[in-house]
């Protein structure tokens, strides 16, 4: 029953996951090291190191099982951002040292964790280009097309949004780029699980992953660097003792990796049918959320020129709907005040864009790229499914939203 829920309901599962019992089951031990016994630096050469050792490398095989590649193709790193940085700037910075020169093809949805570093690469001289998006947040492959020179050093993109949950043609994208042989970059961080791999790590030849978004401990992500020919010569970005095959120096932490590899496992197990469920739930609350709301269109497919014309009791959906992260529901409500609406929301823990940028007063960079005005992207909700997520949340989630809407529409 919706009355029995406890608040506040977490629904900002884009944002970060709770670790999952049974990921944290296998790394207690780790945790408790002075009681467990078990700890251990893995570069060791005693048996407190090799059995360190062994618990990283299982957690790689778990990884690079969930994405198709070989285990030696995962390099541990503290998370997503990092492992953005490493390809991107491993990618363009010369490894002699100099000034980065070259072209940088990006597109103007991606992640802070992209962005910041291309603007950098940017001001250092990389010529950068940042492709548009169409209103339903794909980037146009003929633009891609034109925009690959033979100066292109590397192509990034998201394979599925953060924000709008819009998940990218991977294998047309990598098809393009393979074809003209320019590596290319996933921010795949919210896919796992969620976006079948018809190919291993879609068909990228650098992955960016990050175990928080997968139920595993925040801290700890890899970047994928796939073998091939000629094979990609990355520039680190931390120096020291060599680990990681030179690419990533520092200890490895055991206790977040078995944790990684474990929530891995989970998702590699358990992601298809927990997508099929969220998808149900996330389409019932949006049934849900138009029915009680009148004037409101279930899926917004109409060229922007008429959604410009943003009738003022319009909820309108951002993004793909039949193309999107089944967990994910963003719309943008008119006619009511987007600062109103957000700190309404005590009940619900929701966001309007990517938490990492929630301090930033700005309208979405996503929702703008896609066509909406300012006014609209401010007035926008991110909904994160997720796998704790229950039917009496949503149930709670459909009223609160539409007694919260009517009231600052005056109804
Ligand atoms: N890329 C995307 C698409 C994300 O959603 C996030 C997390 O918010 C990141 C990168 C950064 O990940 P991390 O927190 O592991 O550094």
């Amino acid at each position: 029953m919706a009355s029995a829920v406890s608040t506040p309901v977490y629904l900002d599962y884009h944002a970060t996951t709770p670790v999952d019992p049974r990921v944290f089951e296998v790394m207690q031990p780790w945790l408790a090291g002075g009681v467990s016994g078990l700890f251990g630096n893995p570069s060791s050469m005693h048996g407190f190191g090799e059995r360190a050792r062994q618990a990283v490398e299982q957690a790689r095989v778990q990884v690079a099982a969930l994405v198709g590649v070989d285990p030696q193709e995962v390099i541990f790193t503290s998370g997503a951002t990092e492992s953005i940085n490493l390809a991107i700037k491993g990618m363009l910075l010369p490894r002699g040292g100099g000034r980065p020169t070259g072209r940088l093809v990006t597109s103007a949805v991606e992640h802070r964790a992209t962005l910041d570093p291309v603007k950098r690469l940017a001001r250092q001289g990389v010529d950068v280009v940042c492709l548009e998006v169409n209103r339903l947040g794909y980037v146009e492959l003929l633009h891609l097309v034109n925009a690959l020179t033979p100066e292109t050093r590397l192509v990034s993109l998201l394979l599925a949004n953060n924000e709008i949950g819009t998940i990218a043609p991977a294998e047309a994208i990598s098809d393009v780029c393979r074809s003209r042989g320019i590596p290319l970059h996933w921010d795949a961080c919210q896919a796992p699980g969620h976006v079948p791999w018809e190919s291993p790590a879609w068909g990228g030849d650098l992955v960016s992953l990050s175990a928080h978004k997968i139920y595993g401990p925040q801290g700890i992500g890899a970047l994928i660097v796939r073998k091939r020919e000629p094979s990609l010569r990355l520039t680190p970005l931390i120096e020291g003792g060599g680990h990681e095959q030179h690419l990533r120096s520092g200890t490895v932490p055991v206790a977040l990796a078995v944790g990684f590899g474990a929530a891995a496992e989970l998702a590699r197990l358990e992601g298809p049918a927990e997508s099929q469920r969220l998808r149900m739930w996330r389409d019932w609350l949006w049934t849900e959320l138009c029915g009680h709301l009148k004037n409101s269109r279930p899926a917004d497919r109409q060229p922007l020129h008429v959604m410009s014309a943003e009738p003022p009791d319009w909820l309108c959906r951002n993004g793909d709907p039949e193309r999107a992260l089944p967990g994910n529901l963003n719309f943008s409500v008119a006619g009511v005040d987007g600062d109103r609406l957000l700190t309404s929301m005590v009940d619900i823990a929701v966001s309007s864009g990517a938490a990492c940028s929630s301090t930033n007063p700005e309208p979405s960079h996503v929702l703008r790229a896609i066509g909406r005005s300012e006014a609209l992207a401010k007035a926008s909700l991110r909904m994160g499914l997720g796998r704790f997520t229950t039917m009496g949340q949503l149930e709670f989630a459909a009223i609160t939203l539409t007694r919260v809407i009517r009231q600052l529409r005056g109804q």
